[in-house]
């Protein structure tokens, strides 16, 4: 076990009573190092799988690693529940400062199951967790103001983190999102409409508790390699200068920007929007996640005249990254900087995903132009590039004043089942897709993911590897695919930022994990990263997955990628063969646990 005895505690919330224990878990901690592999261990003790996700029953847990606070850009916590918007295995992570401030408020992670009546917040510090009113906080306009107000109500002088849902989380958009601090959030799979359907409104956390470590001499070097690296290395390079939004651009030149619900890779306006138009015009600075050196988080300002004003101006600070930038401007044919900004402000404030909010707009776009819905549908009048008309939709999405703006709320596949148009919906596994259209990896790569995400093997990384090279064919893409995601798990569990994922290779990790007290090969940790991704798999399945339904729309096929078009049949194998290795994971003989719901400590207040 880790000379840190603390990580390897777990606070049970049953928001139902108001009620909290701890328990020592060395098992789990010890066993999967932490994070993902830890918190998929946790949420299969606690969750009965068939469960409906917005109801009560529905289980959240968040997670850290044994590098969290300890080693640069470990700065991400995970959260794992069952998903709203797909039906299965729910997984988001965000940065910020969450994950290093639960840990040193002495946990490592945090299972939250039931539902309170009334609308309250969570407040943990230093160990003591409380139970808090959030009726005031309720139906608040803007996911920042809650913040704001928060950071006043609870004043703390060590690392705190301010979780909490926007108007989106409280009206169970399918898609909505946590937003962590001023700029980060747990974006993907609907974390925020689960909280919302537990009126659990925000979660605040802070620590001072110091993190021990088993030899300092030898930590100090491996620190400085790691730190050295992440500067350094032309793995982060990038998210140093111009952040993720340096994609914009070469993406654009080699056919792979999704533009106007994929009706097209190009986008004539990509320049207008592109990381370096970003940074000469509206980078007002860039920050970093705590404890990571590399900063990528880009902020950009926009002043406007205040309202009914003449000369008084505001000036607004608003994040940016390359994925807000596809779905809220190529994707939407918006090629004005102000307009992507103000879109995702907007995203912020309701608590949206930004990602599945621009893919549901491009397709209900395209929808209107078609004729399968009408003014009486849309209520406003959807145009490429009308980022104005954008803004009001996105707040229709919340209010859902008739039946279609309810059934947009709950994903881009269940309102083209209702009004057709499956074939340009674009998503894969239930989830609306990142923004790569590079070729086959990405998109298999999505429907394959654990998490349906760009992030969880990263196919478009190997498009881009074998441009102008033979290409796989389909069953050794799958298999690149998987054991990369295998791999994955180990970063997730420690938790280190996928960002950095060029700097940890399995030889520093295992020369990193040493002076924690941990002995691990390279083959041992790659080993552990196999068995986490069939155990997420098994729960996965368990949860309802069927890779049977797994369907690439229609679209992906007719517009050319830099590989030129798909193949569906190179697809159909690749599936095929996705689907084998499915069913051989979950034969082998799976063993479901179920804890006691017994809760065994109760009052209001809390334990640490
Ligand atoms: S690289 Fe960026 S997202 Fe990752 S931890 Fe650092 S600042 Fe946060």
């Amino acid at each position: 076990m880790p000379a840190d005895e603390q990580l390897a505690r777990v606070l049970y919330v049953d928001l139902t009573n108001r009620r909290c224990r701890v328990e020592r878990r060395e098992d789990l901690f010890s066993r999967y190092l932490g994070g993902t592999g830890v918190a998929t261990q946790l949420l299969k003790e606690e969750i009965d799988p068939k469960v409906d996700p917005l109801s009560p029953e529905n289980v959240v847990v968040m997670a850290v690693g044994i590098f969290t606070g300890v080693y640069p850009a470990a700065s991400k916590l995970v959260a794992m529940f069952k998903s709203p918007l797909t039906g299965n295995l729910g997984e988001s992570h965000a940065g910020g400062r969450a994950a290093i401030a639960l840990r040193m408020s002495g946990f490592g992670a945090l299972v939250m199951k039931g539902a309170s009546e009334t609308p309250i917040y969570l407040s943990i510090h230093d160990g003591i967790a409380e139970f808090r009113d959030a009726s005031s906080l309720w139906g608040v306009r803007s996911s920042l103001t809650i913040g704001k107000v928060l950071r006043e109500r609870e004043p703390w002088p060590g690392l705190r983190s301010i979780m909490r849902i926007g108007r989106a989380g409280e009206k169970l958009v399918r898609y909505a999102s946590v937003v962590l601090e001023t700029y980060r959030h747990f974006g993907r799979l609907g974390l925020g409409a689960v909280w919302g359907s537990k009126r659990l409104k925000a979660l605040v956390v802070g620590g001072r508790r110091a993190i021990p470590v088993a030899d300092v001499r030898e930590y100090r070097e491996a620190y400085r390699s790691a730190f050295e690296e992440c500067l350094r290395s032309p793995a982060t390079r990038k998210y140093h200068e111009l952040g993720t939004a340096e994609n914009v651009t070469p993406l654009n030149e080699i056919g792979g920007l999704p533009t106007r619900n994929l009706k097209s890779a190009r986008f004539e306006g990509a320049e207008l929007i592109s990381g370096e138009r970003f940074a000469q015009e509206s980078l007002a600075r860039r920050i970093a996640c705590a404890h990571c050196p590399i900063a990528c988080v880009h902020i950009a300002s926009i002043r406007e005249l205040y309202p009914g004003e003449k000369y008084f101006y505001v000036t607004r600070y608003i994040s940016y990254d390359y994925e807000p930038i596809y779905a809220l401007g190529s994707m939407l044919g918006v090629s004005e900087i102000k307009g992507v900004l103000k879109l995702v402000e907007q995203a912020d404030a309701l608590g949206l995903d930004a990602i599945s909010s621009g893919v549901a707009l491009a397709w209900a776009t395209e929808a209107y132009e078609r004729g399968a819905i009408s003014d009486e549908e849309t209520v406003v009048r959807p145009s490429w590039g009308d980022w104005r008309t954008y803004l009001r939709m996105l707040e229709l999405i919340v209010e859902q004043p008739n039946g279609f703006y309810k059934l947009l709320a709950e994903g881009t596949e269940r309102v083209a089942e209702r009004y057709g148009g499956s074939e340009y919906a674009l998503t894969l596994g239930g989830n609306e897709m990142p923004g790569y259209h590079t070729g086959p990896g990405a998109h298999v790569g999505y429907a394959i993911g654990l998490r349906h995400s760009h992030l969880d093997n990263a196919g478009y990384s190997l498009d881009q590897k074998y441009l102008g090279k033979a290409y796989p064919d389909p069953e050794a893409l799958i298999d690149e695919l998987i054991e990369e995601e295998s791999w994955r798990q180990v970063l997730t569990s420690l938790v280190i930022c996928l960002f950095v994922r060029g700097v940890y290779r399995p030889d520093l990790i295992s020369r990193a994990l040493k002076p924690l007290g941990i002995s691990m090969s390279e083959e041992e940790l790659r080993e552990l990263g196999r068995e986490i991704y069939r155990e997420k798999l098994r729960l996965k399945v368990l949860m309802g997955f069927d890779p049977d339904n797994l369907r690439v729309p229609k679209r992906v096929f007719e517009i050319p990628s830099p590989h030129g078009r798909i193949g569906e049949d190179y697809v159909r194998r690749a599936l095929d063969h996705y689907r084998r290795i499915v069913r051989s994971t979950v034969a082998d003989n799976y063993k479901f646990h179920r804890s006691s719901d017994a809760f065994t400590a109760s009052g209001s207040g809390a334990l640490g």
